[in-house]
């Protein structure tokens, strides 16, 4: 038996039994005692959208040329990636070394499979996730981001991805991209059928050709487990987004937003109101589409509550719980609430209040998964299980 105790934290000491919290009455002999320093204890937050395979982390500058369309962008990033010198492994395992550092417990990674990248991207996210076995857990989703029925032989090495590392199956704007919803949800919907893998599509498309999309993917989403990523059609401040919250909750998909820059960003209040489960995620991290990003999720937390103009404590808090909880909850993760039999995997902050953390984006003085401190004051700890 492995026993922790973590003392002088807000809002109270925590005990850590063989990884789970325990009733810190009855602390067991040999005890280790861990000094928090008055450190805020929070949940570890999870980054439910993040695309490590394009990522230039720990990789010299990328210049990005201008874009104009969605089409642009992807073009330019098969350019750029022919480029890259610096294995996926290697700038993929860099981006979660740095979130693991910055309290990151989990990922869900959007991992592009064409024929042109065949399926080793899968396979180097896979490698640097089992690199890293014991300090995150990474799903890794099968994503056809140059098209799926544009690109024949895609849906073939998606379903080939599932058998080696890929957990999840991926789709991009059935209509905007692939020009057919009813064809490009058959491919993805066929699969789930067949392999009992859930099913995450980006949706980019905006207006009413993103709201049909929405109202055709819930049509088909029962006894699956479906998420909408980014539905931008959904962030725009229309009347008829929103007569579809209810659909979405009913219906049980899940939405993941990452508060980007440029783009409509998912309204909190309003969609955990109707009861839909709402994660957040990166997006792309100093990839060939941003120069933006860093894996930290209590800064994406900060960011979400910027997009959404939240000022009072509770719709602070209320952002924090989507990174945290949403996450979790998206990934099939177990959620920390520091009660007895939760995992201990936490944050420990400098920060008087979590509304204050939200706002102050502090990088944790400790990481700690399991109960076991994996990195401190933003370092990973060279003793971390590698
Ligand atoms: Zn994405």
């Amino acid at each position: 038996m492995r026993s922790v105790l973590f003392t002088h934290i807000r809002p109270h000491d925590l005990l850590v039994v063989d990884g789970r919290f325990a009733d810190p009455a009855v602390t067991p002999e040999n005890t280790v005692i861990v000094d928090g320093r008055g450190a805020l204890a929070l949940p570890s937050p999870v980054d439910a959208h993040i695309h490590p395979d394009k990522t230039t982390w720990g990789q010299p500058w990328l210049s990005r040329a201008h874009a104009e369309t969605l089409v642009d962008l992807i073009e330019g990033d098969v350019r750029a990636r022919a480029d890259m010198t610096a294995s996926v492994a290697e700038r993929a395992g860099a981006l979660m070394d740095a979130a693991i550092a910055r309290g990151t417990r989990a990922w869900r990674a959007h991992v592009d499979v064409a024929p042109v990248y065949g399926l080793a991207n899968v396979h180097g996210v896979r490698e640097a996730a089992a690199a890293r076995a014991g300090l995150i857990d990474v799903q890794i989703v099968a994503f056809p981001q140059l098209g799926l029925l544009t690109r024949p032989g895609t849906a073939e090495l998606m379903e080939r991805a599932l058998a080696e590392g890929a957990d999840v199956i991926g789709g991009l704007d059935p209509l905007g991209i692939d020009g057919d919803l009813h064809g490009h949800l058959d491919v993805l919907f066929g699969l789930a059928e067949r392999t009992g893998a859930p099913v995450d599509i980006h949706l980019h498309d905006r207006g009413e050709p993103g709201l049909t999309q929405v109202k055709e993917i819930a049509r088909r989403a029962a006894g699956h487990a479906v998420t909408i990523s980014h539905a931008f059609c959904l962030g725009e401040d229309t009347a008829a987004a929103r007569t579809l919250d209810e659909l979405i909750a009913r219906s049980g998909i899940a939405l993941t937003t990452c508060a980007l820059g440029g783009d409509p960003v998912l309204p909190v209040g309003p969609l955990t109101g109707a009861g839909v489960l709402l994660a957040a995620g990166s997006d792309g991290v100093r990839d060939p589409w941003t120069p933006f990003g860093d894996g930290d999720m209590i800064a994406r937390a900060h960011l979400l509550a910027y997009r959404t103009d939240a000022r009072t404590d509770e719709e602070l808090a209320a952002c924090y719980a989507v990174v945290a909880h949403g996450g979790a909850a998206l990934l099939g993760l177990e959620r920390v609430e520091f009660q007895a039999g939760d995992p201990a995997d936490f944050v420990l902050v400098d920060a008087g209040s979590l509304a204050e953390a939200v706002v102050d984006r502090p990088i944790p003085q400790f990481v700690v998964r399991g109960g076991v401190v994996i990195a401190q004051d933003g370092q990973l700890l060279e003793r971390s299980p590698r």
